[in-house]
């Protein structure tokens, strides 16, 4: 299938008509761009379980917080249409900043209680910032599903939330981490780390299997297993924000583990922010 590249709202409305009357089952991959094997692996989900792919590519600048990395976040649109292209995606929707948010616009969509805690206590408002691009985005493409990483755990969470409480008729799909073969969950942003940093990346996804290990087997009660993870990162050089074990689908605080749970982490490694999560099943 040939590509067709929307970059606005009208020329996406041409396109998802087609789609329609050839009754196409449409899913929606949305992405910031620089893309990697991760939203790749997100690509071929969506076309083993749609006919057709539409592929969003959006720096949103309302989920930057003011001191954070907007400016420089890696923009390669050429590239990126290359690989949706390869990938066998029909439309890739890369709009401007006045198609999304034409002058005067005003509102926004609220992430709640969930926007609020972990990534959000550290990002304030980029959760909101989210939930609002992500709700235009359905709202635009009206897909049949819409697919998103378990990579940003929170975010899939926020999205089923705001889905849900919205009334939006599309079906949530969560997918896979994808990793490196060292273990480090891809991402846009690793290409900030220098390559002592990049070396040291992996020790992140290690420790969160040491320490989710620890927890399924009850060697070590969840706050000591947690404390340890933060001791041992930071030894390496790791400035961490949180490393905590919480529900999977509220994302409130677990105390003692039963059955299964997710094990998130946020920590720096030099002026790179890096998160990644593993679901703790009991063993
Ligand atoms: P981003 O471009 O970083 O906003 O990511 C776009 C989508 O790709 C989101 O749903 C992410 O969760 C997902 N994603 C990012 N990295 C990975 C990964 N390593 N494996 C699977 N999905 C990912």
């Amino acid at each position: 299938m040939q590509l067709t590249v929307s970059r606005d709202a009208e020329n996406l409305q041409k396109a998802l008509l087609e789609l329609a009357q050839a009754g196409r089952r449409v899913a929606l991959v949305p992405t910031m761009g620089a893309l990697h094997a991760g939203h790749m692996s997100l690509i071929r989900l969506g076309l083993e379980l749609a006919d057709a792919v539409v592929v969003s590519i959006f720096v949103n600048p309302k989920q930057f917080g003011p001191n954070e990395d907007f400016a420089r976040y890696p923009r390669m649109l050429e590239a990126d249409l290359r690989k949706v292209e390869e990938a066998g995606a029909a439309v890739a929707y890369a709009p401007s900043v006045e198609d999304l948010y034409p002058q005067g616009f005003d509102s926004s969509v609220s992430a709640g209680e969930l926007g609020r805690i972990l990534e959000g206590a550290s990002r304030p408002g980029h959760f909101d910032g989210v939930a609002t691009v992500v709700t235009k985005l359905l709202l635009r493409t009206l897909p049949h599903i819409a697919i998103f990483g378990e990579k940003d755990y929170q975010q899939l969470c926020v999205i089923r939330r705001v889905v849900a409480d919205l009334d939006i008729p599309v079906e949530i799909i969560g997918a896979p981490t994808l990793r490196a073969p060292d273990g480090l969950a891809m991402s846009s942003r690793n290409g900030y780390l220098s390559s002592e940093e990049r070396q040291l990346a992996p020790k992140l996804y290690e420790t969160l299997t040491h320490v989710g290990s620890a927890i399924s087997k009850n060697e070590l009660p969840v706050a000591k297993a947690l404390a340890a993870g933060v001791a041992q990162l930071t030894s390496l050089g790791y400035k961490v924000d949180y490393l905590e074990l919480r529900d999977e689908d509220s994302l409130q605080p677990i105390e003692r583990f039963k059955d299964s749970a997710r094990l998130l982490v946020a920590a720096k490694l030099g002026n790179t922010r890096l998160i990644d999560n593993i679901v703790i099943l009991s063993s």
